[in-house]
């Protein structure tokens, strides 16, 4: 990591806090200029040398990219992994994950899991020979049930689990899985590395969809791995990565990278809200059940307690009493919350799920999506509140 300045006893230095080195996207100066933000890198192509090498390590964009590859040290750095991957999109990521798999490949999935995930597998696993079983992923016997050993290659788990914010116990998954031979991925969109590091609990691979929490300002696609060790698998997905032509832009790269300086200041700010609002809103006359993580009485709160720090995240779910008709009414009433799909920006959004999720989803269809922003929270909940008593 470039740190230091010339002549510093770089082994006499205490070692920075993640905090420190993502607020500074590691704190590398650009040599040529001293610019304190590193430039964007353009060229798509690069000179070769002399004795027609490539000592820069670039010699085309859609490998590798410099822009890219500094924004992927900060999110190894967060996730603790010796090396990240950014791609187009977060399902691009997945996809990669999934691709490196072989015909006649067992796979578990969690019943509750992004849907577009779950419907792309739907649409891809037959054409590609693969078995793919949902389990409910909060029941560790389920899983346990469900692996074939030496047939199934990958579980797949997603903690807290889009929409329900369903929990799956990281390092309880890991054993087992291992203990069949198989390797466990998971989406961690929704806890984000401040909250949860899945590699220190056990898993294989990490995965966000960069798109939300980590860029954190709605205009920015893209997706991210981390891994637990350079290994085939490893090398396998940077094959499908560059041969697809699946790397992330080095805009987006960019963008990414400067959402990443204010991480933890985000997180920390979106978390607070969710949990006060999820604290507030179970109180509502007008809300049947609020899902969140966060709350003692959740059903994944203790395994929540012991594999996430610093909060339980930034998305919770609302069911309203009265209704899907009325649930639908609230979103089309709200004023700051703004009706949207997606999820971790600085704007708060809500989202009747059903309607987006359709045939196969655990969601039901009462239930309204919040993705916690950094407005005040005051105004949040009278927003919402106010949209509530009108539909109810
Ligand atoms: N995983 C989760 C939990 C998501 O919410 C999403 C998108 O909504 C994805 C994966 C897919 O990410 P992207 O839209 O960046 O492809």
């Amino acid at each position: 990591m470039a740190q230091t300045e010339p002549g510093d006893q770089e082994a006499d230095r205490p070692a920075f806090e993640k905090r420190s080195l993502a607020a500074q996207a590691m704190g590398r100066i650009d040599p040529a200029t001293r610019a304190v933000v590193p430039p964007l890198h353009l060229s798509t192509t690069f000179l070769r040398d002399p004795d027609n090498g490539y000592a820069s390590g670039y010699s085309y964009a859609r490998p590798d990219n410099a822009t890219v590859r500094e924004c992927e040290a900060v999110i190894a750095m967060l996730e603790e992994a010796p090396a990240a991957m950014l791609f187009g999109s977060g399902m691009a990521a997945a996809a990669a994950v999934f691709g490196s798999l072989a015909p006649g490949d067992h796979i578990v999935v969690p019943q509750v899991m992004y849907w577009g995930l779950r419907r792309w597998l739907g649409t891809e696993a037959p054409l590609r020979g693969w078995e793919v079983e949902a389990v409910a992923m909060d029941d560790l016997d389920a899983l346990r049930a469900a692996i074939k050993p030496g047939r199934t290659k990958l579980a797949w788990i997603e903690t807290p689990g889009n929409p329900l914010w369903t929990i799956t116990d990281i390092r309880a998954a890991a054993e087992i899985v291992h203990g069949a031979g198989a390797r466990l991925a998971i989406d961690s969109t929704a806890a984000s590395p401040i909250h949860t590091r899945p590699l220190s609990l056990g898993a294989d691979i990490v995965m966000h969809s960069a798109t939300k929490i980590l860029n954190g300002h709605s205009d920015v696609v893209a997706g991210v791995l981390a891994t637990a060790r350079l290994d085939a698998t490893w090398e396998r997905i940077g094959s499908i990565r560059s041969g697809s032509g699946a790397i992330l832009g080095p805009f987006e790269a960019y963008l990414l990278m400067r959402g990443l300086r204010t991480l933890h200041l985000r997180v920390a700010a979106q978390s607070t809200a969710a949990a006060e609002l999820a604290q507030r809103f179970r109180r509502h006359p007008g809300i049947l059940a609020v899902l969140y993580p966060g709350l003692p009485e959740d059903p994944g709160h203790a395994v929540a307690a012991r594999q996430m720090e610093g909060g339980f995240g930034f998305m919770l779910s609302i069911r309203v009493r009265a209704g899907e008709d009325a649930a639908i009414a609230t979103a089309a009433r709200v004023r700051l919350w703004k009706r949207a799909t997606s999820l971790g920006g600085v704007e708060s959004l809500i989202e009747h799920r059903a309607s987006v999720e359709g045939a196969g989803s655990p969601c039901p269809p009462d239930l309204l999506r919040l993705s916690v922003g950094i407005e005040s929270v005051e105004d949040l909940y009278a927003d919402l509140d106010a949209a509530l008593r009108m539909a109810g």
